[in-house]
């Protein structure tokens, strides 16, 4: 992961815009690592998003030619709806979300949000649409109300806390003797894994985006942190088309849908409870991971 240790308080406004890029280059790393050059179309117009559809088109990709990775994927996400995207490991679950972000184009076929195609809009407003919550939260060596409101410039205290609260990390805020001033990062208090995520989560949120992509934490988290978190990322669901790249299957059995990637396509598409009855891949990863936890 990134770490951002330079002091970073002093810094004017072409440091600001410099430091949002390492953010978001920060926070996108595991799930967006490597972007592409890939440029704006002359003339690209700004997103216009509604209700948040996503629709992946017969999308075919590989990072090498002679690879590929995605062979021919049809999904289509009603505005609003939460799907969880699994399947072994290398299938390409990371992939779908960096392409739906537009950090590399498809080889064949069309991703579209809203039905406007990803490669005819502008990136800023494609990126601005879509909220990523990933795997390890980068915090800045400066206190927790800056970390949050880096969502947002000019977010008052008032949208801090809303934001805080739906993501589950006010009441541990405000149980700190210095509440939203406590200093938090490498010289102040250390964050747990669970909580640098909420202050992920209370940041993406103040951002407001009708879109989200979660990418689920690979390691387990102990019981409590896990219900704390997912509590926070049902919250930030709300109203919100979410995508969740599921590593681990627990999580996720509540989604409206799940989606199993093999081998480059869609094998399975539904229910937890429709899945398991089917009996195929997904019943199949599901008992193995029922066997290992027991
Ligand atoms: P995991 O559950 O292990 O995170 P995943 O399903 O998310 O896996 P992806 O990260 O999408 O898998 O990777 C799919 C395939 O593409 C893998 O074989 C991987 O090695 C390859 N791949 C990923 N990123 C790149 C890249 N930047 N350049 C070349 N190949 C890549």
């Amino acid at each position: 992961m990134i770490q951002i240790t330079m002091p970073l308080n002093f810094l004017g406004s072409v440091y600001r815009e410099i430091r949002q890029a390492l953010v978001d280059m920060g926070e996108m790393f595991d799930l967006l690592e490597q972007p592409a050059e890939i440029q704006d179309k002359p003339g690209a117009a700004p997103i216009r998003v509604n209700g948040g559809a996503v629709s992946f088109d017969n999308v075919a990709f590989g990072y090498d030619p002679e690879r590929p990775i995605l062979k021919g994927i049809s999904l289509d996400v009603q505005p609003g709806q939460k799907v969880a995207i699994v399947g072994p490991s290398g299938s390409g679950k990371s992939t779908i979300g960096r392409l739906m972000f537009r950090f590399y184009d498809v080889t064949d076929g069309a991703i579209r949000i809203d039905g406007q195609d990803v490669r005819d809009v502008t990136q800023d407003s494609l990126h601005a649409q879509i909220g990523v919550v990933p795997q390890d939260t980068v915090l800045f060596n400066d206190t927790i109300r800056y970390n949050i409101a880096y969502g947002r410039d000019g977010a008052s205290q008032a949208d801090i806390e809303a934001a805080a609260r739906s993501a589950q990390i006010h009441d541990f805020i405000t149980s700190l003797p210095e509440g939203y001033d406590t200093a938090v990062g490498e010289r102040g208090l250390k964050l747990s894994g669970g909580e640098k995520q909420r202050v992920g989560i209370a940041r993406t949120l103040l951002k407001n985006p009708p879109i989200l992509l979660l990418d689920e934490a690979t390691s387990a988290l102990d019981t409590e942190t896990e219900r704390g978190i997912q509590t926070a990322l049902e919250r930030a669901g709300e109203g919100r088309t979410v995508l969740t790249i599921a590593h681990r299957l627990s999580t996720i059995a509540d989604a409206d849908r799940i989606v199993v990637l093999e081998d480059g396509h869609i094998v399975e598409d539904g229910t937890h409870a429709d899945l398991l009855s089917r009996g195929g891949r997904y019943a199949g990863l599901w008992a193995r991971q029922e066997a290992e936890a027991a």
